[in-house]
């Protein structure tokens, strides 16, 4: 899903996910000039708003989306479309092999400046005039925004413009999983998409068919371990984790200790930390947990020193990108756990 970019093959239809491409099917009998795909990270956001863009660009759409053969279709999917412009987080436009403008790249590459995690004000700067030249191809132009919670306020107000009065045939589509921290002028210009779950079924089969040679009992505790989100289940499969593994570590963590953890990426770590914390504090107050069976959850935890915990554990996400060592971050959580849980 969000892990490279898409290859140039076939027609959409059958190159999304199912569940993806029923949305794309119901999204491209809409009529409206914006498009706002909003919903939990994982689900395909970004697959699903590049496909639309695809389509609405085609030039031999279905009724399904593109045709994946044409010379539009082509230029997409090489980052080359003169009529899309795709505005991305830089460090986001690097990993997902969108080009930056040279000067930008030269920038980065001297490290003079950062990859920045938000969208520029000079990238949005950039829509009005995109809006403004003539197309070079179709009748359509198409801007592609993502993740829309990463505009701030001054670069969502230089879209805000464009998004008011849009230029001929300019289309918009946008994607995030927090519409509640886009401007309010932003959503009410956009007609709002909440992003489907899709059906367990579907998404084990969809893991499966990523992950060759895998069981379902594996692809199950991904995407278990993954809150349910197929691109995230996706992670814990290359990580190649198990029933048993996952299944001992909320009692591993418990107990402060973090050897299964050990070799993860920091934000890896953040996350299953945070999900032992969450299904702990659910069984502490006699609820259901959600993501380790309730047999593998310590019980008797005390919920003051949990929600401690938890609230430790957020400000560690927000912070978990920037590059401390992974070695100590492992022992000053692990250390932070076994304090939480000795509180019972
Ligand atoms: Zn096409």
């Amino acid at each position: 899903m969000t892990d490279g970019p898409a290859k140039p093959v076939g027609p959409d239809a059958d190159r999304l996910p199912p569940w993806l491409a029923r949305q794309l099917q119901n999204l491209l009998e809409q009529r409206g000039h914006a498009l706002l795909l909003a919903g939990p990270s994982g689900l395909g956001q970004y697959d699903l708003a590049l496909a639309l863009a695809r389509a609405w660009l085609c030039e031999r759409p279905t009724a399904a989306g593109a045709c994946g053969q044409c010379t539009s279709c082509h230029a997409v999917d090489v980052r080359t479309h003169a009529d899309l412009l795709v505005l991305l987080p830089e460090q986001l436009a690097l990993e997902l092999d969108w080009p930056l403008d040279e000067r930008t790249r030269d920038k980065i590459e001297k490290k003079e400046i950062k990859a920045s995690k938000w969208i520029r004000v000079e990238a949005a700067r950039a829509v009005v005039d995109f809006g403004q030249t003539t197309r070079s191809r179709g009748t359509t132009k198409v801007v592609l925004v993502y993740p829309a919670d990463r505009l701030n306020i001054e670069s969502a107000n230089t879209l805000l413009k464009t998004l008011e009065e849009p230029a001929g045939n300019l289309r918009f589509v946008l994607a995030t999983e927090s519409a509640q921290s886009l401007l309010p002028t932003i959503r009410s210009r956009c007609q709002a998409h909440a992003l489907a779950w899709p059906p367990e079924a579907e998404a084990l089969a969809w893991l499966r068919a990523q992950v060759p040679g895998s069981d379902d009992a594996s692809a199950r505790v991904w995407l278990r371990a993954a809150g349910g989100r197929p691109a995230d289940a996706l992670g814990w499969a290359q990580l190649r984790l198990s029933a048993a593994q996952w299944a001992g570590l909320p009692k591993a963590v418990a107990a402060g200790d973090g050897a299964a953890l050990a070799g993860w990426l920091p934000a890896q770590q953040l996350d299953t930390l945070q999900k032992c914390c969450h299904d702990m504090m659910a069984v502490a107050v006699g609820a259901a947990p959600r993501f380790f069976d309730a047999a593998h959850v310590p019980k008797g935890l005390a919920p003051m020193a949990l929600q401690a915990w938890s609230k430790d554990l957020m400000t560690a996400a927000r912070t978990v990108e920037h590059p401390f060592s992974a070695g100590l971050l492992h022992e000053a959580w692990m250390a932070r756990a076994r304090v939480a849980c000795q509180g019972a």
